[in-house]
Parts: C-alpha cells; structure tokens; sequence
C-alpha cells in the first residue's frame, strides 16, 4: 500500500494561512511548481534555502508514493531591476557591463545553479522550463487576457488591468493587500508611465532600441513580463488547476498575485490550491547583500574560499543545517550554527553507520513502532524537519545505549529502526553518508593497488599469482576486465 494512504499530510497554506488537510485533485498525484531563479548571477544562498527546502517536500511526497511532476523554471528574459515594471533587464544588464551576449550570462548562470544543485544533492525537478522557451505561449495568454477585457495596450505595451480585475475577483487574496492601500502606497504616475493605473502590471513591454532580447508580437517587438512567464508555463504542464505553488515569501507580492490574476482570467479558476512560502536567510544576524561584504556563495562554503565563516563545511552538513530549521521561520547563517550542526550531523551518520553491526536481540527495550510513527507524523505536520530531525536523534541515542549493551532491539524492530531512519536521513532529508563515500575511495584505492600488483606479477611471469588476484577479487564481488587501455575493475 502506498505510504500517502496512511499518512495524512497537513500543509500549511499561505492562502488561507492555516493548516490545512493536504488533498490532491487527482488521487496518488501531485503537480507542484517552485519559481525558479534569475539566472543573471551566482546562485544566491537565500534562494538556495528555499529551493533546498522544496526538494525536501519532492522526495516527502515521493517517499509517500506520490507520483510527482515537479516543475521549477528558469527564467532567462524579462525580469526587470526593480521587480516590475520600470529600469533595465537584470541579464540585459549585466551583458552589457561585461560586454557578452544576454545568452552567455544565462548559460554561464544556468551552469552555476545547476552545479551548486549537485554539491548539494538535490534531486533534479522533472521539468525545468524557460522564459525564452515559451515566447509563443506568452503572446497567447497575452491575447486571451485582452479578449476577456482585463488588459490593454499602449504604445506597444500590454498592461495588465487591476481595477477591472478587482471588480470582479480579488486582487489581494493572497498577499492581504488592498487595491485602495495600494492606491495610496504606489508612487504617483510621472507621466512617463503608459499606464491606466500604477498598480496595473505589464504583460508585454516594447523592446527600445538597445534592447538585444526581443521577440515579434502582434504589439510590438518587445518581450514578456516577468509575472507571465509562470502562469504559463505552470498551466502548460501541470494544468489549469494544480496542487502546490512554491517560492521564497519575497515572490508573495507582486509576483504571485499577478500570477493568480493571470490564470484566474484565462481558466476561471483557482489555479493553486496550495501556496507554500519560505522565509528568509540571514547571515550572521544580518541581512546578507554583496554590497556591505555580508555574502557568501553556496560553493564557497564548501571550499572554505571566502571571509565570513571559519571553515570549510561539507553539503550535507549545511543540508542538515538547513532542516534543523523550520522553513517558515528565519534562518541565521553563521560559522557557530554551521560547527554545531557539523557536530549533530556526525553523531548521526555515525549511529545510522554503526546500525549495520548491530545484532538482534531477544528483547526490545525502546519502542520502535511508536518512534516510526512520530517521525512520519512530524513530516506529516507541514514538513516540520527539526521536529522530524529530534526523533531521528531518539534512535541515535539508543543505538549508542545498544553499543555500550544497555539497549536492545528485536530482529524485527532492528529491521523498521534501519529501514525508517535510512529513509529519514538519506531519502527524505537528502543527506550524504560521507563515512561511506570516504570507504568507497578506500576501496577504490585497494583495488588499484591489487591491480598494479597483478601487473608486476604477469611481467614476472608468476602467472599463479597473477591468478589468485584475479580469482579472489572475483569472490569478493570485484570484477578485472584486461583491456588495451589496462585493466579496469567493477563491483557487483
Ligand atoms: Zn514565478
């Protein structure tokens, strides 16, 4: 039976901002989808946070048995300097002072991401789609919306029509905002704006002379808003209805609530029936920004290249870092919470290591059924890991009482104590067993050296050792392939 029909999942929802029963639309399947990043810099440490926490709630739902398609874009055109509507395209920007290509500062950034993504061991997503890949299906939805009267252009630009919108839905209905407050909060038009309204958003800006990213359209040659590319490309592949929406809580506003009163107008319907909000990431209690020096990379963080922590952690210790948090509340990043949680994520790994060598008992002294069922209930609650990460530490605590023989475990409790926090630690939470992968280089080493043994012995024609390597590797599960490039190895 699949894991989902016993647990009931509650996920906090930032549209009603409760808990809530988490219920698919289709039975066994979730489609979910994280905004993605601007690819015009390093991948930010803060957004790292966030994507880091959603591949957690990916492999939850996969663990359950769900069948997930996970979607999480990058986006490569549009995104303006001050997140609307006004100044430069971030990468249009950022080519022109380093004088390349638009596309080379995307490939450049999109190859940065993905290669912080595997230090630290996400799981890919099953779609990642771009901006600049769904120009066609922009310009479409774009056309839709003017057709249902809640958009218009000027001078080659469409925008978005917020009062009009408001008259009939509620614009606000995620952020708590007011259109009235936002009336009063927007600064007045300058009377450069081509808009009917400073709260209304652009759909499609006209491209000016200098602006190398462009594509034709039937309002001018220009290119997409920032907040259309996920309406989009989130109905393109999950549909008009979908199950969870992510995204740091920054996204919240503008960026979500343009996104809902987007699909809402094409589909006339709820689009997301989940929202999920991370909080925000700071750096030795303060805000984290490349211009007062208070940055660091996620990679330099695992070379030990920069100024702001002592050491050099691994990924799996700043994963484990991370969970140790709750993805709503803020998290502080600092050499002194890195070096303690170096310290947990030992303890632990060392205990789920030494569960290996443990033999059965004839009697149980910790009840394991009950331990199982606290650790999923913890995910359960909204995916709440530091709660999750206490239990784990249950089970450390008794392996450690096994070792010094005042515990004991059934065959069969030793069975779900194993099965349950090697899903917990390495499925679920995503961390790496660097004792095993420390052992694998060992082995690696040993069996180049049997090797490079065997060589010498063929060129002194001691042919019966030569053998016995090769034969006694083979009843290890260690296999020799002779080929002119040498000889190679695998393990079965
Ligand atoms: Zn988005």
């Amino acid at each position: 039976m699949e894991r989902y029909k016993e647990n009931q999942l509650k996920v906090y929802n930032s549209l009603s901002k409760t808990k809530e029963n988490f219920k698919p639309i289709t039975d066994g399947y979730v489609g979910m989808y994280v905004c993605g990043p601007t690819v015009y810099s390093n991948a930010h440490l803060g957004n790292v946070r966030t994507f880091m926490f959603f591949d957690v709630v990916y492999r939850y739902l996969l663990h359950l048995g769900y069948k997930v398609r996970y979607v999480r874009n990058i986006t490569d055109a549009g995104h303006l300097e001050n997140d609307a509507d006004e100044g430069e395209d971030k990468i249009a920007r950022k080519a022109r002072l380093e004088q390349v290509e638009p596309m080379e500062v995307v490939q450049r950034y999109t190859v940065d991401f993905h290669d912080v993504l595997k230090n630290y061991n996400f799981l890919p997503p099953s779609i990642e789609p771009t901006a600049t890949g769904h120009i066609v299906e922009q310009i479409e939805m774009i056309k839709e919306i003017i057709a249902k009267g809640f958009a218009y252009e000027v001078n080659g630009s469409v925008y978005f029509d917020v009062h009009e919108y408001n008259k009939k839905e509620n614009y606000g209905i995620l952020s708590g905002r007011k259109v009235e407050d936002l009336l009063n909060n927007t600064r007045a038009l300058d009377g450069q704006s081509d808009k009917k309204n400073p709260q209304d958003f652009a759909l499609w800006k006209k491209a000016d002379e200098k602006h190398i990213m462009r594509w034709p359209s039937p309002w001018s040659d220009g290119f997409p808003g920032w907040h259309l590319e996920c309406s989009v490309m989130s109905t393109k592949y999950l549909g008009e209805s979908f199950d969870i929406h992510g995204g740091g809580m920054d996204l919240k506003f503008p960026h979500h609530e343009c996104e809902i009163a987007q699909s809402k107008t094409c589909s006339g319907v709820k689009p997301v029936n989940y929202w999920m909000h991370t909080n925000m990431l700071s750096l030795n209690g303060q805000r984290m920004a490349k211009s007062t020096g208070n940055y660091i990379l996620p990679n330099q963080i695992l070379s030990g290249e920069n100024n702001i922590l002592p050491k050099s952690f691994s990924a799996s210790v700043v994963r484990f870092f991370n969970m140790q948090a709750n993805y709503r509340s803020i998290l502080d990043f600092s050499g002194d919470a890195l070096e303690a949680s170096e310290k947990g994520h030992a303890k632990l790994l060392e205990a789920v290591n030494f569960l290996e060598k443990i033999e059965a008992a004839k009697i149980s002294t910790f009840n394991v059924k009950t331990w199982k069922k606290e650790c999923y209930a913890a995910m359960n609650d909204d995916f709440n890991t530091p709660i999750l990460i206490s239990h784990l530490f249950e089970a450390v605590k008794v392996i450690n009482q096994i070792k010094e023989n005042t515990a004991s475990l059934t065959a069969e409790d030793l069975v779900i104590l194993k099965e349950t926090l090697n899903a917990f630690v390495f499925d679920v939470l995503g961390l790496m067993n660097e004792n095993m992968q420390n052992n694998s280089e060992k082995i690696n080493g040993v069996v180049e050296l049997l090797i490079k043994l065997r060589k010498e012995a063929r060129e002194n024609k001691d042919w019966a050792l030569s053998d016995q390597i090769r034969d006694e590797l083979i009843e290890l599960g260690i296999q020799l392939k002779d080929g002119k490039e040498g000889t190679t190895f695998s393990l079965n």
